[in-house]
């Protein structure tokens, strides 16, 4: 068989098994070419929300691509960015009044960081310092690894990294040093904002911490003047239980990202939402204010209706049952692990939940991820441990039927682990 040039992302090739082509998707599935059904207990890297294709957004996209495929978004603008904007204005948290197209979690980051920036430097009070929390993840760009943990993931590039300050993550019973390291370090003056992935970080190990936490880091800020950016690349949509994880904390962030459910996973589609202020500081008749980015996709129209259809769906659809549903169904399932020794801070947030092998610590830790994913692969399951971390975030049209057989083979791969089998 000939080699493809595909390099695939987050992929050692002299490693991993050749690639299982999909045919198609449907549902809580990805289907291979044999007609197998692959359940995507992961949402296909945390975009897919509703499930698969689902209908109303696959004929938005069908309709929307009628009338236009891409149009320049500088000058000129549109009826599904228009409403799409609209929106969101309407679901966000209060107070955020403007909305700016990019197409990436990634860049949605970029996007927030140069605005937070541009806000300081265009009121007259210049501020550069971007603070962050231990493990968080905010996207693969220079900049967003710059305020991400810094790790073998990055090494190869840290001498262009930023230097940025670090919150220790709130361990449970600790919150209070992270909250004093950040009254501390915002105490300089010079902290322009304050980027967090709000209750669970993602990539960093499914990590959760509490929304009162979130609601006295905001309250700090404040304090200082330090803008808050919510990163709900991954925790929008619904996956906490709540749309946004930010309502939790019963707090507006200054700036928010978000991008992977926007579509419903359909298509590529970021959006920032800023507050009026940050906006209002890059409104000038002198032109070196002006917020200078741009992508060139950016507010792709077709991306734009996909988006907008997803508005609707959470409209006219119970989808907040649906996850309340979802979130009951994965408590009761996880009840089977909670005082389980093979397995160390069962934990859940919403529709997401984590768990941790346990493992001696050393070198093995470093392959136990690859041989379960591949345990659970040969099992049907799309399902990709952080390490030791097992996790599961389904789209919300998964089954009872389908949580049990994921369920089982992380049963199943602990004893075989416990057994030395794996
Ligand atoms: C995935 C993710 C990103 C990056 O999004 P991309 O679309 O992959 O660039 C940023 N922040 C968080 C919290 C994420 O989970």
């Amino acid at each position: 068989m000939s080699r493809s040039p595909v390099w695939h992302p987050f992929t050692q090739h002299a490693l991993e098994p050749a690639m299982k082509r999909i045919v198609r998707t449907e549902g809580a599935y990805l289907i291979g070419e044999e007609g197998a059904h692959i359940l995507d207990a992961i949402s296909s890297w945390w975009v897919i929300t509703h499930g698969h294709r689902h209908p109303a957004i696959m004929e938005a996209i069908r309709s929307a691509a009628e009338t236009y495929d891409q149009v320049i978004f500088a000058e000129y603008t549109h009826a599904p960015a228009e409403e799409l904007a609209k929106g969101l204005i309407e679901i966000a948290p209060v107070g955020l009044k403007h909305v700016f197209y990019s197409d990436s979690g990634s860049t949605a980051v970029e996007v927030a960081l140069k605005m937070a920036l541009g806000y300081f430097n265009n009121i007259g009070a210049p501020r550069s310092r971007i603070c962050v929390m231990e493990h968080s993840y905010h996207g693969d760009t220079i900049g967003t690894m710059s305020a991400g943990e810094r790790g073998v993931f990055n090494a190869a590039y840290e001498p262009l990294l930023f230097a940025v300050d670090r919150l220790p993550f709130p361990e449970p019973g600790r919150e209070q040093e992270t909250l004093d390291a950040f009254d501390s370090i915002c105490a300089s003056g010079r902290v322009a904002a304050l980027i967090a992935e709000p209750l669970v970080l993602g990539a960093g190990g499914m990590k959760i911490y509490p929304a009162v936490v979130l609601a006295e880091l905001k309250r700090i800020a404040e304090r200082h003047g330090t803008l808050l950016i919510a990163d709900e690349v991954m925790t929008g949509w619904g996956r906490t239980g709540s749309l946004f994880a930010c309502e939790q904390a019963g707090i507006a962030p200054d700036i928010l990202c978000t991008s992977k459910g926007l579509t419903g996973g359909a298509l590529p589609l970021a959006a920032t939402l800023c507050t009026a202020e940050i906006f209002d500081a890059h409104l000038s008749v002198d032109r070196r204010r002006t917020f200078f980015h741009s992508s060139s996709y950016t507010a792709n129209p077709i991306a734009c209706a996909a988006a907008v259809a997803n508005l609707a769906v959470w409209n006219s659809e119970p989808v907040g049952e649906r996850i309340e549903a979802l979130a009951a169904k994965q408590r009761r399932h996880l009840q089977r692990f909670g005082a389980d020794p093979r397995f160390r801070n069962v934990r859940q947030a919403g529709t997401i939940v984590a768990l941790d092998l346990s493992v001696s610590a050393g070198g093995y830790l470093a392959d136990v991820g690859p041989r379960l994913k591949r345990f659970f692969r040969e099992r049907r399951l799309l399902i990709r441990p952080l390490g030791n971390v097992i996790y599961l975030m389904p789209p919300y049209c998964v089954t009872d039927a389908d949580l049990d057989r994921a369920y089982d083979a992380i049963d199943e791969a602990a004893s075989a682990f416990a057994a030395g089998r794996l």
